[in-house]
């Protein structure tokens, strides 16, 4: 096996790959249609699409199109699954099959149920679903319940099930970002009084310096890798941190531009590669040199920033030989990465799950802050902190309050216009999974997403799900979740993609942008209804009257003058289809150093140099995704920029096989704490003593243990032997 496949990321592999999956969805035209139609793009949250067409960014720029979109279309494109499906193929067989074949079964065209017991799942009508969702409802206390939404949903699906609950009356709800960006929000709301981004696309165009840092947008948001060689085109410099050097971010061919396809483009300048799990030794090193060559932006730190004195102090008193030895990094390359941050005049720093998969997920973020602050990056143009956001509307989905607390002016708004009881916290993620395990939850509500592969243990995952007495997926597609995390009655309700709704939708990007989806005139699958229709006609049989008036919110306008009245910042949601203009939230990006403190000031906080240790004969591992996934949606099996042709391996460096007696190939079992898993050994550029696996599969291994400040399990981060 040749490695990696190709020799850089993007390039005529990604236009063939587009092509044939043209062909698959019926028609290279037809996804074109598709992809071009009025719609925010379904895929990552850098955002594409809406009113000013798909493939269309926010700067107006076309094509803006990614493998990664093609693929989430394509898959919505294909056809339903008839009922005989469902007859052919028992509880028991799908068991066995993965998230691959799941994926490619077709849409879900017609409510499912299973009951303890069954062998298979039955078709029932819409009626049946529905009653027997508020029957169980109805019958469970509303703290035995939970509802989770996954970032797929619109921002109108989203208030109205988080509405409906807190008018049932639970606060467990919650959203796919406890598990990823949660860490990210929590330390951006300490440090700036917001929780998300701090910039906007612009920024990255005046920006000379990007540190990114934990993340692989060539593989997760491909149309990043663009503004970063663009950055370095014009004299900029890009420093990457991740323990695997990622061939998509040392070399990009970019499908849209003639020079960049023919011969590639570099991706970065400095490459950093420490231990998995080392960060904040990392940031505190960099901030480190920083102090040390006087290059800190006194003027912004006296007059903008909190707790700057004692960070600063903090990073003098650290000692370099520790800080080396825990990030496993040369001083000669921090070195160099120091130089760059004192030459550059605006940096902008980006990171992904790299940095919130940890127990110390927020420290991570913070100690990048506290790096970030000392050059005056935060609050100018060109400057900033930038989470890079998942799903497409997984921003959008807690904006409108799927989340287990709100803000108070939120939730002041809720209980005074609409008398919606809304103070107060929640179970988490984590939290519900953990009252399910107790046998606590009676009922799930699952507004889209995969729980059972979102979480750690999946032994544990999947026997908790099985706990609870009925579990209700709101979903386009099969996936492992309806089948391993099911509870003792499963609903599947067969929901539209935003593509496909009769009614406009809103979502919002990473940059705090809210599109406007047309939604469209193509054909939905079978009885698949939007999820708003669904929501409302649960609400009808659930909370038949009332202080909110469910019964006026098939209307989606309703709802988004609803958005409007009771969220801040979304006052121009109320006429967004008359107007159509999309619009940035209000108060989130900073381009002037005023933040949203109580004091109006950045406030770092001083960063303990926490990492993962591991003992003797055990390795560092982080879970990672491949070129052909997304989240848990596994599309491909191959990962071309790694060179693997199948998920079950665990990447190491050579020193460390040759040091367990191990060649390319040789199967292996990797155990943790959790549990264990058979692999085949991938070489891979990684620092020695540090290994990967796929996520999903490998969460498994993933212990039980969250960041107590954001609840974000440590899915990269933990150790593990291999025999
Ligand atoms: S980078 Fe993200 S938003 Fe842009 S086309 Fe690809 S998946 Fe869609």
């Amino acid at each position: 096996m040749p490695k990696p496949l190709v020799r850089a990321g993007g390039g005529f592999s990604a236009i063939r790959y587009s092509l044939r999956k043209g062909r698959e969805a019926g028609g290279v035209l037809q996804l074109y249609r598709r992809l071009r139609s009025r719609n925010a793009c379904k895929t990552c949250a850098l955002g594409m699409g809406g009113q000013r067409g798909g493939m269309v960014n926010e700067q107006g720029r076309f094509p803006e199109v990614c493998k990664k979109s093609i693929q989430a279309q394509a898959a919505d494109m294909q056809r339903p699954i008839p009922e005989s499906f469902f007859r052919d193929h028992s509880l028991a067989e799908l068991e066995r099959w993965s998230s691959m074949q799941l994926e490619a079964a077709g849409r879900l065209a017609f409510p499912l149920a299973w009951t303890e017991g069954t062998t298979h799942f039955r078709r029932i009508d819409w009626n049946e679903a529905l009653d027997r969702l508020a029957a169980e409802l109805t019958a469970a206390a509303p703290e035995q319940t939970f509802f989770y939404a996954s970032g797929r949903s619109s921002n109108e699906a989203a208030f109205l099930l988080q509405t409906l609950a807190r008018a049932y009356g639970t606060k467990n709800i919650h959203n796919c970002s406890c598990y990823c960006h949660n860490a990210s929000s929590v330390a951006l709301a300490r440090m700036l009084g917001s929780g998300t981004g701090t910039v906007t696309l612009d920024d990255l165009d005046r920006a000379d310096l990007v540190l990114l840092a934990g993340a692989n947008p060539a593989s997760n948001h491909p149309r990043l890798i663009v503004k970063l060689v663009e950055l370095r085109k014009r004299g900029g410099t890009v420093i990457v941190v991740n323990p695997l050097r990622e061939l998509g971010l040392v070399r990009f061919r970019i499908p849209s531009r003639v020079r960049s396809l023919l011969f590639g483009s570099g991706v970065s300048d400095i490459y950093l590669q420490p231990h998995v799990g080392s960060d904040i030794a990392v940031f505190k090193a960099l901030l480190k040199g920083v102090v040390e060559r006087n290059a800190v932006q006194r003027v912004f730190v006296t007059d903008h920033v909190e707790g700057w004195g004692a960070v600063e102090a903090d990073a003098e008193r650290a000692s370099w030989d520790e800080l080396l030895e825990a990030s496993g990094l040369a001083r000669a390359d921090v070195d160099r990465a120091v130089d760059a941050i004192v030459r550059a005049r605006r940096g902008l720093a980006l990171w992904a799950m790299g940095l919130t998969h940890h127990e110390h997920g927020v420290l991570n973020v913070a100690a990048l802050g506290n790096l970030m602050a000392a050059r005056g990056w935060v609050g100018a143009p060109g400057c900033g902190l930038m989470p890079i956001r998942g799903h497409s509307n997984v921003q959008g989905v807690g904006s409108v309050g799927f989340s287990p607390a709100l803000k108070q002016a939120f939730a002041d708004r809720m209980r005074e216009v609409y008398g919606v009881p809304a103070d107060g916290k929640g179970l988490d993620t984590y939290g519900s999974m953990e009252a399910a395990a107790a046998g606590q939850v009676r009922v799930a509500v699952l507004l889209g997403g995969n729980l059972y592969s979102s979480n750690p243990d999946s032994s544990w995952a999947g026997a908790a799900l099985r706990r609870v007495g009925c579990t209700a997926a709101i979903s386009t597609k099969l996936n492992q979740g309806h089948i391993h995390g099911r509870g003792r009655l499963q609903l599947v309700l067969p929901a539209l993609a935003r593509d496909e709704e009769s009614q406009e939708t809103t979502q919002e990007s990473m940059f705090n942008f809210v599109r406007l989806s047309d939604g469209g005139s193509f054909p939905p699958p079978g009885e698949a209804k939007s999820e708003v229709e669904i929501v409302s006609a649960l609400a009808a049989r659930l909370l038949p009257s009332g202080p909110f008036p469910f019964e006026e919110m098939t209307s989606h306008r309703a709802i988004r003058e609803a958005i409007a009245r009771v969220v801040p910042g979304f006052g121009a949601m109320a006429e967004i289809d008359t107007t159509r203009r999309e619009f940035r939230i209000a108060g989130r990006t900073f381009h002037e150093p005023r933040f949203g403190t109580p004091s109006g000031r950045l406030r770092l906080e001083v960063v303990p140099t926490t990492v993962l240790r591991v003992a003797d004969g055990e390795l560092r591992m982080m879970t990672l995704r491949s070129e052909g996934q997304f989240n848990t949606v596994v599309y491909e099996e191959e990962d071309l920029y790694r060179g693997n042709v199948r998920r079950d391996v665990v990447m190491m460096n050579r020193e460390d096989a040759a040091r367990l007696g191990l060649g390319e190939y040789d199967p292996v079992t990797v155990r943790s704490e959790t549990g264990s898993l058979g692999a085949v050994v991938s070489f891979a550029d990684l620092p020695p003593g540090n290994v990967a696996m796929y996520y999903p599969e490998a969460n498994v291994l993933v212990p039980r243990r969250v960041d107590p400040a954001s609840g974000t399990p440590a899915f990269k981060s933990f150790a593990v032997r291999i025999s």
